[in-house]
C-alpha cells in the first residue's frame, strides 16, 4: 500500500510545518509556473524542428575516433545550434572544456593585436578576468595587446548610453555583452534588453561585432540574444543546454566568420571545423539539447519557489519572488554564516549522489574569504544540476541555482528550509505569511 506524499516527506526528514509551509508556497505560484511551462513547450518544439530540419538520425549518434573527419553526428549537431539560435554557424564541442574556455575562444580568435574589447554592462564573470587580462595573466587578450574597456551600469541598472558612445572608438571591434548576472547585484538582462542595447551600439558603430555571454540563459525565453541582433552567442555545455547530460563542452552560434575564426583557433589554421573527434559524447550532446528546454524549466522553477519560500519569510531574495526571470540564478540572503552554511548543507542532503556527505566552508584558491559550496552531481561540477554556493562574508549571501527536475529542486529546498528550521534561524510563523 503506498503512504502519502507527506509521510514520505516525513521520511526524507521534512516536516509537517516544514511540508504545510512549501506546500502553501506552491500552490500560489500556479500561474508562474504555466509561464514557464508555456516557454519550455515553445523551445522544445524549437528543438525538434531543428532536429528534424537537418535530419537528425541514429548514425549521428555514434561518434567518431582519431582526426575526426567527416564526423556526420558532430557537423549535423553544429547545424542544428545554428538553426537553434537562428545562426549561420555553430561550433559545439566536447574540445571546449567549459564556458570560460569557449568565451577565451571566441575573443581571442575575433580579435587581432590593436584591437579593443568593449564591455557596456560593467565588469565581466570573474573568470573572464584572467582573459582579457583585468587581472595579469599569461596569454591574456592584453598580453596579445589587445585593450578593453568597460563601461558600467547606471545605478538604477540602465545603460549608461553616454558613457558608451564615448567609449567606442576606432579600434573598438567587439563588443561583449553578459547576459546573466552572475555572482553580482545587477539584474539579469532580458533578451528584449540586449536587444535594445545592441541596436544602439550598431548605430554608433555598424561592423562592430556583439558577443553574448549566454551562460545560464539559454532557453529561459522564447527568444536568444542571435534572434536580436547578437552576432554571436557563447555558452557551456554543463549549464542550460546540455540539458545535465553533456559530461563536458561548449558553443558558438554566430556568423560565418566568427565561427571559422574560432574553429581555426580551437583546432589550427587550415583545419579548422574539419577536425576534432567526437569520440562517445555525441549521444549526451543530443540527447541533453533535447531536454535542455525542459530541464531548464525545472531549474527555473526551482528558483522562482526558492524566492518565494525566503521572501516570505522576510529574506532578501534577489530576483523578487514576482520578477520575470532571464537565467536560472536566485540569490538569497541571510545576514549571517550560520544560514549560509545552513542552507547549502540541505541542498546537499537532498542530492542523489553524495547526499551523505556535509559541506563545510573552506579557503578556494582564489578566493578572498572561505566559500561553501554544495553539489551533489552526476556530471562534476555542472550547474544545471541542483546546486548553491555561498562566500562566508557579509552580506552572507547564497547562489543557489539548477535542478534536473522540478520535484528535487522543491526537495532541496524543503530541505534547506528544514535545516534553517532545525538550527533556529527560522521559525514558521504561519501568521506573518503574506498571500
Ligand atoms: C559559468 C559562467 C561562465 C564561465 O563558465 P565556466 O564553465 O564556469 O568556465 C562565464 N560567464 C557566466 C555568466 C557564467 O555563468
Amino acid at each position: 500500500m503506498s503512504i502519502s506524499k507527506e509521510t514520505i516527506y516525513e521520511q526524507m526528514g521534512i516536516s509537517k510545518e516544514v511540508y504545510g509551509y512549501s506546500e502553501k508556497i506552491w500552490n500560489s505560484l500556479k500561474d508562474r509556473f504555466d509561464e514557464i511551462d508555456h516557454v519550455s513547450e515553445y523551445n522544445q518544439l524549437k528543438v525538434i524542428k531543428a532536429m528534424q530540419k537537418n535530419k537528425v538520425s541514429e548514425a549521428c549518434l555514434l561518434g567518431t575516433t582519431g582526426y575526426g573527419y567527416n564526423d556526420l553526428g558532430r557537423d549535423t549537431l553544429e547545424a542544428v545550434y545554428a538553426d537553434i539560435f537562428h545562426t549561420q554557424d555553430a561550433l559545439v564541442r566536447p574540445q571546449i572544456t567549459c564556458g570560460t574556455h569557449a568565451l577565451a575562444l571566441a575573443l581571442m580568435s575575433n580579435l587581432r593585436p590593436g584591437d579593443e574589447l568593449l564591455s557596456p554592462v560593467g565588469k565581466p564573470y570573474d573568470t573572464l578576468e584572467e582573459v582579457i587580462g583585468i587581472r595579469p595573466s599569461k596569454g591574456s587578450l592584453k598580453e596579445y595587446g589587445i585593450s578593453y574597456s568597460q563601461v558600467d551600469l547606471l545605478q538604477d541598472g540602465g545603460f549608461d548610453l553616454e558613457g558608451i558612445r564615448k567609449a567606442v572608438n576606432d579600434r573598438t571591434r567587439l563588443v561583449t555583452i553578459q547576459r546573466s548576472k552572475g555572482y553580482q547585484t545587477r539584474p539579469t538582462l532580458s533578451v528584449a534588453r540586449i536587444g535594445e542595447l545592441i541596436r544602439f551600439i550598431k548605430g554608433i558603430k555598424p561592423d562592430v561585432l556583439c558577443m553574448v555571454d549566454n551562460c545560464y540563459g539559454e532557453f529561459t525565453e522564447t527568444l536568444e540574444p542571435s534572434d536580436v541582433g547578437a552576432d554571436l552567442v557563447v555558452g557551456s555545455l554543463i549549464k542550460n543546454p546540455g540539458g545535465g547530460l553533456a559530461p563536458i563542452g561548449g558553443y558558438l552560434a554566430g556568423k560565418k566568420e566568427c565561427i571559422e575564426n574560432a574553429a581555426y583557433r580551437l583546432t589550427s589554421p587550415g583545419l579548422g571545423k574539419e577536425v576534432g573527434a567526437s569520440l562517445q559524447v555525441l549521444n549526451s550532446f543530443y540527447q541533453g539539447l533535447f531536454l535542455a528546454p525542459s530541464v531548464t524549466s525545472n531549474a527555473l522553477k526551482s528558483a522562482v519557489f526558492a524566492a518565494n519560500i525566503y521572501e516570505n519569510l522576510g529574506f532578501s531574495v534577489v530576483p523578487d519572488g514576482k520578477e520575470d526571470r532571464h537565467d536560472i540564478i536566485q540569490a538569497v540572503t541571510f545576514g549571517n554564516p550560520e544560514g549560509v552554511i545552513a542552507f547549502c548543507q540541505g541542498i546537499q542532503q537532498a542530492a542523489a549522489v553524495d547526499g551523505h556527505v556535509t559541506p563545510e566552508p573552506w579557503d578556494m584558491p582564489g578566493y578572498d574569504s572561505p566559500v561553501i559550496m554544495a553539489a551533489g552531481a552526476f556530471v562534476s561540477g555542472s550547474s544545471i544540476e541542483l546546486s548553491a554556493d555561498g562566500p562566508i562574508k557579509p552580506p552572507y549571501a547564497v547562489y543557489f541555482q539548477g535542478g534536473l527536475t522540478w520535484q528535487h529542486g522543491k526537495f532541496g529546498i524543503m530541505k534547506s528550509l528544514q535545516k534553517l528550521v532545525d538550527a533556529g534561524i527560522v521559525s514558521l510563523e504561519f501568521d506573518g505569511f503574506t498571500e
